[in-house]
């Protein structure tokens, strides 16, 4: 059986990149739209075979609870809706897909898990270099000591922010800059090609807070990850140029990938430079989305838990707030266990 998932938010990525992907899915369909904006929302219901009956806006989103059709709601709104949106969708009934960051706050992130166990019903957050082969060769690689005892991670993740007025650049709506939204993927790559949780960070942040982008939010932000075996993460993000880059070294070689978590392209090397590039095996779905979705579908299908919930999230939410705190106090943090 397919499930049906509804997709909250037509936007860059909800409509760009979600929905064009569920052609893919073995286990998983697109049902249902919400959108403010109904001319909208009609054309692409029209092109995606969904109904208009199940067509819904930010008003009447609570009703997705009388429609069977909807068993999985993906949040793919600005991050300070997400709370709102999932925590709506577990009241109505839904298991729920929530872009990342997951929310702007660790807070929130609680209110998001309790109120989906209180439901009873899956929440997954939208980590898809989880389900990406480039980034699954690589952590299968460094498991299985090819590149020896890993000593020090790095990873580099920016693109140019180029509209002042996007939500991303406005505090409220995004709660944070350039790592909320990008250095978040140098720190989950972090946490899973090393296998290990920080214990400490360090950050320092610098910002040009005279470009109208960057009044509310960080523009560049570098962070220092320690982690229980001695491991260093490096890790930087920044919204004034184009940069996706993993680096593993051992103490008998590197793991590289460059780009490391783009949609496409993503390449691998294994070795000590950049001589054997590494053609993945292919991951668990036809695309990385293509596996994300039909994961959570199984999830469900199976009663079985997914390898990102939300405590995935909150756990990087929380690191994220050292990190601002260290670059705020000028300290290094402790986190706790
Ligand atoms: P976007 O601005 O392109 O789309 C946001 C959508 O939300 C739009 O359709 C907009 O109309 C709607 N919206 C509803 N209320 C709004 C409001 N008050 N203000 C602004 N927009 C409002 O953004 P996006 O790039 O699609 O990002 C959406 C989510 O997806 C974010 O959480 C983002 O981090 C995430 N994202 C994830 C990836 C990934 O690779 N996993 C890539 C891009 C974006």
């Amino acid at each position: 059986r397919k499930l049906g998932y509804a997709v909250v938010g037509l936007g860059g990525y909800g409509l760009g990149i979600i929905i064009p992907q569920f052609k893919n899915c073995q286990h998983s369909r697109l049902v249902a739209l919400v959108s403010g904006d109904p001319a909208k929302a009609k054309r692409v219901a029209a092109e995606h075979g969904v109904p208009e009956k199940n067509i819904y806006n930010y008003q009447n989103y609570d009703s997705i609870r009388d429609n069977p059709d909807i068993d999985i709601v993906y949040v793919c709104l600005p991050v300070s809706m997400h709370a709102e949106y999932t925590i709506r969708a577990a009241k109505a009934g839904k298991h729920v897909l929530c872009e990342k960051p997951m929310a702007v706050s660790s807070p929130e992130c609680e209110q998001m898990i309790a109120a989906c166990r209180q439901a009873g019903k899956k929440l997954m957050i939208g980590y898809r270099c989880h389900f990406e082969a480039t980034n699954l060769e690589a952590i299968r690689r460094a498991r299985a000591g090819e590149i020896g005892k890993l000593r020090y991670f790095r990873s580099e993740h920016g693109f140019t922010a180029n509209n002042p007025n996007a939500w991303r650049l406005k505090k409220a709506m995004s709660g944070g800059g350039s790592l909320m939204d990008i250095g978040i993927y140098a720190l989950n790559a972090a946490r899973y090609m090393t296998g290990e949780e920080p214990v400490a960070v360090y950050a320092h942040e610098t910002t040009d807070r005279n470009d109208p982008r960057f009044r509310e939010v960080e523009d560049m932000i570098e962070f220092e990850l320690e982690f229980p075996s001695g491991v260093i993460g490096s890790c930087m993000s920044m919204y004034s140029a184009n940069q996706n880059h993993i680096l593993l070294m051992g103490d008998k070689g590197r793991i590289e990938l460059e780009p490391g978590t783009s949609y496409r392209g993503n390449r691998l090397w294994v070795g000590n430079g950049r001589e054997n590039e590494i053609t993945p095996p292919p991951g668990p779905g036809a695309t990385q989305w293509a596996g994300q979705l039909d994961h959570l579908s199984q999830c469900v299908l199976q009663n079985k838990d997914p390898i990102v919930p939300g405590e995935e999230g909150l756990r990087d939410l929380r690191i994220i707030e050292a990190i601002y705190q260290s670059a705020r106090d000028k300290r290094r943090i402790v986190l706790k266990a």
